[in-house]
């Protein structure tokens, strides 16, 4: 079985990434319509999907083929197929009934098919298209391409892994707060926030949050979901933090869920983040749970929800409490979504030229004319790909919104480390940047690091 789909994954890969076809729909497409390359057209004509020799001057191959009268009643007739050299020109003509239709069919039956990110979708497709009859014939393919882990070859077309994440609630949702008045969205956030500041490190990623980053709004999750399947995410993780009696108690531990049916691949997503989890929040794994939430029902990519530790617990609030703790738990988050989509750091290496270019900058930032100063400014934002909401301060704006987290008042706290959130460390990326001039292990170090803030 492993054999073919590594003899057939190349040709679907490479003609896939041609004409916007995922491999994952060729690769289910091949193993149940030819039986795993098994089937008499298979291994005789080199033919997986049964296509047949209408306008078409090569080689063909007839076979005798059951059909059947209204009656209900069989009759054979012999019908003529393409026979291919090798597997690949039947992926050739599979990826061109796709891109053009067929003789018959309009040029554009099968544009829905073209350019998904999302496996479901695709079938669903095919389905709708008029490709096969049988009703199944989506979740038979969507079978395969979970049991069989067919998804990974997708990722050799689509260059961008698309995370969706969401910090559960809005600041202000009534009841979702501890016993003290704190609230569940700013534990969230912080841990959104961290997971998607540490996704930055990776090659070939776009995040998009699905609530309101402010917390002001508590968006529906119905509208959650929606914008998660209309950007066609290719994971999505709601974070969150438990609550028991509303009380405090000695309930304790971290738990993720994925949605009550059968759902493989998120259930891979969830272990490998369940075990992060437990090592950020050192709480007692209550493990993985299953449950008919609207976040895992309504989202068609695979999808996770984390509970943290239990907000009305004596034991986990102090977790909860520490930022640090937090930040480790999207550090986690994000690490487990690398891992389970198999990223790799940006390659982006900062050499110690660029490193000299940010001491440059940096320094014409503190003592240079204005006009200096205002050009400096613009390469670094350029450099650290600063747009949208994310912002480059000078490191005095930094150092007093440092300050202000040190402050009693939990407001000013949690308003100074929203804010900070936005802005690009530039001391830090300064003091990295001084060490791509030192030794080789420092060097490589502060390399690694770099990216990070790219
Ligand atoms: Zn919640």
């Amino acid at each position: 079985m492993t054999n073919f789909i590594k003899t057939l994954a190349p040709f679907a890969i490479n003609h896939g990434r041609l004409n916007g076809v995922l491999p994952s729909l060729i690769l289910a497409q091949g193993i149940l319509e030819s039986a795993w390359g098994t089937s008499d057209l298979a291994t005789k004509a080199n033919n997986l999907f049964g296509i047949k020799a209408s306008n078409w001057t090569g080689e063909t191959y007839t076979k005798r083929t059951a059909e059947q009268r209204p009656d209900g009643s069989v009759y054979y007739i012999n019908a003529d197929f393409r026979s291919y050299d090798t597997y690949e020109g039947c992926v050739i003509d599979l990826c061109h009934k796709y891109t053009h239709g067929t003789g018959w069919e309009d040029f554009n039956r099968y544009e829905d098919v073209l350019n998904q990110a999302d496996y479901k979708r695709a079938t669903q497709a095919v389905k709708d298209a008029g490709y096969a009859t049988d009703v199944n014939y989506p979740s038979k393919l969507n079978k395969l391409i979970e049991q069989h882990n067919l998804t990974q070859y997708d990722r050799e077309v689509c260059t961008m892994v698309k995370i969706a994440l969401d910090a559960g609630h809005g600041v202000n949702t009534p009841g979702k707060r501890t016993p003290d008045g704190e609230r569940e969205w700013t534990f969230n956030n912080c841990v959104v926030n961290s997971a998607i500041k540490h996704l930055r490190i990776y090659e070939g990623v776009e995040v998009l949050r699905l609530d309101d980053e402010t917390g002001r709004i508590d968006v529906p999750l119905s509208a959650r979901t929606r914008k998660a399947n209309d950007w066609g995410a290719h994971a999505l993780v709601s974070v969150h933090h438990n609550a028991n009696t509303g009380d405090w108690g000695d309930w304790t531990g971290t738990e993720t869920y994925t949605y009550s049916a059968d759902v493989p691949e998120s259930e891979r997503l969830a272990e490998i983040v369940q075990g992060g989890l437990l090592s950020a929040y050192g709480l007692r794994n209550r493990g993985l749970k299953k449950a008919n939430f609207h976040m895992l029902r309504e989202s068609r990519m695979p999808a996770i929800l984390t509970e943290g530790g239990y907000m009305d617990s004596s034991i986990d609030i102090k977790k909860l409490r520490d930022t640090d703790v937090l930040e480790k738990a999207g550090q986690s988050i994000a690490e487990s979504v690398a891992e389970y989509f198999n990223l790799s750091t940006k390659q982006k290496a900062i050499t110690a030229d660029q490193g000299n270019e940010v001491l440059y900058w940096a320094e014409l930032l503190e003592g240079g004319s204005d006009g200096q100063q205002s050009w400096a400014y613009g390469m670094l934002q350029k450099f650290f790909n600063c747009t949208g909401d994310r912002l480059l301060i000078d490191p005095n704006q930094v150092k007093y919104l440092k300050t202000l987290i040190e402050k009693d008042d939990r407001g000013v706290r949690l308003w100074a480390k929203q804010e900070l959130e936005r802005y690009v460390d530039t001391n830090q990326v300064i003091y990295l940047a001084t060490l791509l001039k030192e030794s080789d292990g420092q060097r490589a170090w502060a390399a690694a690091q770099m990216p990070k803030y790219l």
